[in-house]
């Protein structure tokens, strides 16, 4: 077996700082759980949506899968993991808001970049990440002699759109967006300089919501 002793110290840390100096928050949680948002966010582990919105327990409903997508609106006998966990999130949690939460250097959409129409790559992630096959398409028809890696990173943005064109073909996230309940939000984290960028419907562009880190130049009398 593979040595999980960090994961072990990582709990016992975990159940000092929660039962011990947050007892309180962690006794209000055994009675529900109240998030404000559901955050539709990659599996990519440099990208865990808690840690980088500092955010603490009962805080965020996350659905993580890869290229953090969306399908449309489906209903039949398959089994849809994406399509419970929205429902659960608007309908029984009824957050405020949904957060599509795409990354630059995402896998998925490289896998998705890579793949033909038929989608080929493994056995199942080519079917999967297709959902975005319109991004990509667009891409490739708009800047069709830029570098690889710039037509990846355009396509990641492309994809959220496609999330949050899919999100509005459920009738319940349709309903409540119309009546004012239900805010989507499309945000794109740059994992190299920690900027994030959110979709203006307004511009049709992503624009600067949190701005690249900084190091603070030292103090004059510090050289
Ligand atoms: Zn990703």
């Amino acid at each position: 077996m593979a040595d999980v002793t960090k994961f072990l110290n990582g709990i016992e840390n975990f159940q000092q700082r929660h039962f011990g100096e947050n007892a309180e928050l962690a006794s209000t949680l055994v009675d529900g759980q109240q998030p404000q948002a559901l955050l539709i966010g990659c599996c990519d582990s440099r990208v865990d949506p808690a840690v980088l919105l500092n955010c603490d327990l009962g805080e965020l409903f996350i659905l993580r899968n890869i290229a953090n997508l969306v399908p449309p609106y489906i209903y039949n006998d398959d089994y849809h993991g994406v399509s419970s966990s929205l429902e659960y999130a608007v309908c029984r949690l009824e957050v405020t808001d949904i957060i599509v939460l795409g990354h630059s250097e995402c896998g998925g959409i490289a896998a998705l970049m890579e793949a033909d129409d038929s989608g080929d790559s493994g056995e199942f992630i080519g079917k999967w990440v297709n959902i975005a096959a319109a991004a990509r398409d667009k891409v490739l028809a708009e800047m069709p002699d830029a570098p690889r890696d710039k037509q990846a990173r355009a396509c990641e943005r492309e994809a959220i759109l496609i999330s949050l064109k899919n999100l509005m073909t459920f009738p319940w996230v349709k309903e409540r967006v119309a009546k004012g309940q239900l805010c989507l939000h499309g945000w794109y984290y740059n994992i190299k300089t920690g900027q994030l960028r959110y979709y203006n419907q307004l511009t049709g562009e992503f624009e600067i919501l949190v701005r690249r880190y900084e190091k603070s130049p030292p103090p004059a009398d510090a050289v």
